[in-house]
């Protein structure tokens, strides 16, 4: 079942419609399964399920691990109806390919035109894209997918080049970018550097994609606001992955991060596979909705966060999620605490000395974790930031990682294995 997406998006509807929709699209997607998913038929016979009574908490999960043994038993059509091959980034385990009809290309251009719509721009805006729109990355194309469906002026300038960005933003006046928070910084730097006074160019939003805006408390995280010290923008998180085929953006309201109902039924599960109440952390887990290639029945996504069931400022009644934690998988165990990953990219995100970092989660011979970060430092001696560093985190995190120094060179080579088209901020080295 497809909904009309050329109307008003089902998010506007009372929740328990929205809830109704998809019941439906839900038995709909289980003959689609039974009939066309060589993964899922055989699930369904293992399991002895009945698609016509089964409710969708039932149903065993989806795992990353299930994608990646047996990648081609999930598509469900002919290689005469793939349109598009994109891949997942690979930066936890073997990369997974996720295949593409015209119509999941369409889904997916809606799916991005509905990420604008929700952080309020229209055809008169003019979108400059900073990221890569090839090696086979999903987001970049469906950017620029839903920027056209919106009738906005798109600009492809790619990642990095932060004097050219400049002077495109200034010459075409672009009002908005899709970026990463943390090459602003980038931006701003040289900026200063070139005497160029940001408040005076155009720019005022930006969705934000990869990092968080925010904290577990819903408070703007310090990268967002050491962008916003220098250049006043509204920064507007977004939050994907190319499994699910789907983003769920943040309004001008600032709380949370909207579902799309028409295109995903959204769970949060603990470790034992039960709803998370709401404002609990839990594992994001989707079921696609709309789906014709690769279409995933609660696929458990390893993303850790909160959500509410609470109508948004902005007329919204969706589900709204976030802020995105961390990574299952990344979680720290540090002498019986857990330690997510973005409370480490904050400590580290305060300290203006440091120019890039990259963290190391390793497992010493006693097999406990260990943390070690590299740091390109911007100052000659920083052994006195260093050891306030240090202090902080044993305040803070109760967690002190071993920090070395490197150059800033052999950093970013680091960062991008193989020609990532992700600079990596973090590396699980775990076994
Ligand atoms: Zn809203």
């Amino acid at each position: 079942m497809k909904y009309n997406w050329g109307q008003q998006p089902l998010s506007f509807e009372p929740l328990i419609q929205q809830q109704a929709w998809q019941d439906q699209a839900f038995r709909d997607l289980l003959q689609y399964l039974k009939a066309h998913s060589p993964f899922y038929q055989k699930l369904f016979r293992s399991a002895s399920i009945d698609i016509t009574t089964v409710k969708l908490t039932d149903l065993p999960t989806t795992s990353k691990e299930d994608l990646q043994l047996n990648n081609w038993d999930f598509l469900c059509v002919g290689k005469d109806k793939i349109a598009e091959y994109t891949a997942t980034s690979g930066t936890l385990g073997t990369p997974v390919t996720i295949a593409l009809t015209a119509n999941d290309l369409e889904r997916l251009a809606y799916n991005e035109y509905c990420s604008f719509v929700t952080m309020g721009l229209s055809e008169t805006d003019t979108i400059q894209l900073l990221l890569t729109l090839d090696k086979q990355f999903m987001a970049g194309m469906a950017y620029y997918q839903g920027a056209r469906k919106l009738g906005a002026a798109v600009v492809r300038t790619g990642p990095g080049s932060p004097e050219m960005q400049l002077e495109v933003i200034r010459n075409l006046g672009v009002n908005t970018l899709v970026a990463v928070p943390s090459f602003l910084l980038k931006l701003i730097e040289t900026a200063k550097a070139k005497g160029i006074d940001l408040a005076s160019f155009p720019v005022k939003k930006v969705l934000a994609i990869g990092e968080s805006m925010y904290d577990s408390e819903w408070q703007k995280s310090i990268l967002h606001e050491r962008i916003c010290q220098d250049w006043p923008l509204a920064l507007h998180s977004t939050y994907a992955a190319t499994e699910m085929q789907t983003a769920f953006t943040a309004c001008n309201a600032e709380a949370g991060l909207h579902t799309n109902p028409e295109l995903i039924i959204v769970e949060f599960l603990d470790e034992a596979g039960n709803a998370v109440a709401e404002d609990e952390i839990g594992e994001v887990t989707i079921t696609t909705l709309g789906v014709e290639g690769m279409p995933l029945l609660r696929y458990r996504t390893g993303d850790l966060c909160k959500h509410t069931t609470k109508s948004c400022a902005c007329g919204r009644h969706a589900i709204r999620i976030g802020p995105v934690l961390g990574r299952k998988k990344q979680l720290i165990k540090y002498k019986g605490t857990s330690v997510y990953p973005s409370a480490i990219f904050e400590l580290l995100n305060k300290e203006t000395w440091i120019e890039n970092y990259l963290i190391g989660i390793h497992q010493n011979s006693e097999l406990q974790d260990e943390i070690r970060i590299q740091v390109v430092s911007k100052s000659v001696h920083p052994s006195e930031a260093l050891a306030a560093l240090k202090a902080t985190f044993r305040a803070q995190i109760r967690v002190v990682p071993e920090i070395e120094f490197i150059n800033a060179a052999a950093l970013m080579a680091l960062q991008f294995p193989n020609g990532s088209r992700k600079q990596l901020r973090i590396i699980d080295y775990r076994p």
